[in-house]
């Protein structure tokens, strides 16, 4: 990137010849989120933009016909409340779901390992008519 923020026909080509060998081409800095937004559309980006010096992140399927991504951490199982109305994803634990789970597994001959909770619903600021999310 040039000092005036804009980007050579050197960077962009490599990075069009990147993808047309097949090699999927990410952006990672310390810059927050929009201070790389000039980029998605010249390099033509569909990977996730890794923001703050990035860190690890990992793959969130809600079956809403694109994928999201969050920051990888050591935090023990958490599940999600979507919003269906403004998209937002709410993380919560609850160690009742951890037991009934384990309940409903037993009941069924299982062994309980893991389990995936998504609940869809409308946030407070959707409900409240909030347009501030
Ligand atoms: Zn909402």
């Amino acid at each position: 990137m040039r000092s005036d923020k804009s980007l050579s026909e050197r960077s962009v080509d490599a990075v069009r010849r990147l993808r047309e060998a097949g090699i999927h081409f990410a952006i990672t800095s310390g810059r927050p989120p929009r201070g790389m937004e000039m980029l998605v559309d010249p390099l033509e980006l569909d990977t996730p933009i890794s923001a703050f010096n990035g860190g690890l992140v990992v793959e969130r399927d809600f079956d809403e016909g694109f994928k999201r991504f969050e920051p990888a951490r050591d935090i023990p199982q958490h599940e999600h409340l979507l919003c269906t109305v403004c998209g937002r994803v709410t993380e919560f634990q609850d160690e009742r779901l951890e037991r009934i789970t384990t309940l409903v597994a037993e009941r069924h001959g299982y062994l309980r390992q893991r389990h995936r909770l998504v609940i869809h619903g409308v946030c407070a600021s959707c409900r409240s008519g909030s347009a501030i999310n």
